[in-house]
């Protein structure tokens, strides 16, 4: 397909070009989608994988999204708050125990923790341990971000969720488009690395919507693509909704890759290995380079239910590793930011 031999040489495809990559079914045209963006991905990073920690430690929210089960309409998930001693010593252990270099900071949008609060324990963190720290923690505002630089935050993840106001609006009550966009381009002004990207399959999503997203992500300079399918949760109004095939989301990361073929950081999502147990193989395969592990403490983890049945719930964070390792192994990669 000669979409895919301008690919291969990193001529910008235009919109509808893109737009036919989603719409290939044909499994061999399948798989030489995914093996240009493998192809573009070994050529311009060669065999390096990011290994991140993520530290889930709030699970309350007090916004209500539409398909997240941590939501604020949740009234059945037992809610947990980590104090700032638990932070630190699971960031501690992941750090030192396990020799992780860069940690996501995740939570629900919870105002039992002040911006100050917030800084203490990343300031708390850098000065004991050489880490990247990554925040995403929802809308803080713009003065907020900038507080959190300020104390060592190094890292922005935050989706945007959908490009498409319109959706956004529905699935997001009270909150706007507009101003999760204003925080991922203030991050960017700020310094901070940008991780972001959307959910794939909400209802009502459209294929060029998809393709808007990829394109929003590479336009707000993103450093890791962050795309992954969307799961009901059988406690929130999208409960009944259908998650799409897993193949959309290969070709998502496919795409994403030969959008932005040369510097690109592309995770395969927990997410996609909870719709499918070889997604981060397949992922791997086919343009992404990038896995986020969880270290958030047992007992807490098990309640951070943004969908059912995430994938690794039940695995140690050794154990986690020790099956990521053996599997980067396998495909001839190397973690390029874990290890002591
Ligand atoms: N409060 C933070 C973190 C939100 S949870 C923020 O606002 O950014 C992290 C991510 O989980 C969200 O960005 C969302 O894309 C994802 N998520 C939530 N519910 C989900 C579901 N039902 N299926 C798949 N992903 C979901």
């Amino acid at each position: 397909m000669n979409i895919l031999d301008k690919a291969l040489e990193e001529r910008p495809l235009k919109k509808e070009e893109l737009r036919k990559l989603l719409d290939i079914e044909q499994p061999k045209e399948l798989e030489l989608l995914y093996k240009t963006a493998n192809f573009l991905r070994q050529k311009n990073l060669s065999n390096s994988c990011c290994v991140h920690g993520i530290l889930e430690f709030s699970n309350y929210c007090k916004q209500g999204c539409l398909y997240c089960g941590i939501s604020t309409a949740n009234t059945n998930v037992p809610r947990y708050r980590m104090t700032h001693e638990e932070i630190l010593a699971a960031a501690h252990e992941a750090i030192n125990r396990y020799g992780f270099k860069a940690l996501v900071l995740q939570s629900g949008e919870d105002p039992a923790y002040s911006v100050d609060d917030l800084c203490s324990i990343i300031k708390e963190i850098k000065k004991n341990d050489a880490v990247l720290i990554f925040i995403s923690i929802g809308e803080i505002g713009i003065d907020g971000l900038k507080k959190l630089y300020e104390a060592g935050a190094r890292g922005l993840l935050m989706r945007f969720e959908s490009s498409n106001p319109a959706l956004y609006s529905k699935i997001h009550p009270n909150c706007s488009l507009e101003t999760r966009i204003a925080h991922l381009k203030a991050a960017y002004e700020m310094g901070y690395l940008v991780l972001t990207g959307s959910l794939i399959g909400i209802p009502g999503q459209t294929k060029d919507d998809i393709i808007n997203d990829i394109l929003l992500t590479k336009e707000l300079h993103a450093e890791m693509y962050s795309f992954g399918p969307f799961l009901p949760h059988p406690e929130t109004p999208l409960k009944d909704a259908q998650p799409v095939p897993s193949t959309e989301i290969l070709k998502t990361l496919a795409i994403c890759r030969i959008v932005d073929p040369v510097n690109a950081k592309i995770l395969v999502t927990t997410g996609f290995e909870t719709l499918d147990p070889k997604a981060r193989e397949q992922g791997l395969m086919a343009g992404a380079n990038s896995v986020m592990l969880n270290v958030t403490p047992e007992k807490f983890k098990k309640n951070y239910t943004i969908y059912p049945h995430r994938a690794h719930e039940d695995e140690s964070i050794q154990y986690q590793i020790d099956t990521t390792l053996a599997l980067l192994r396998n495909l001839g990669r190397a973690p390029t930011d874990l290890g002591i």
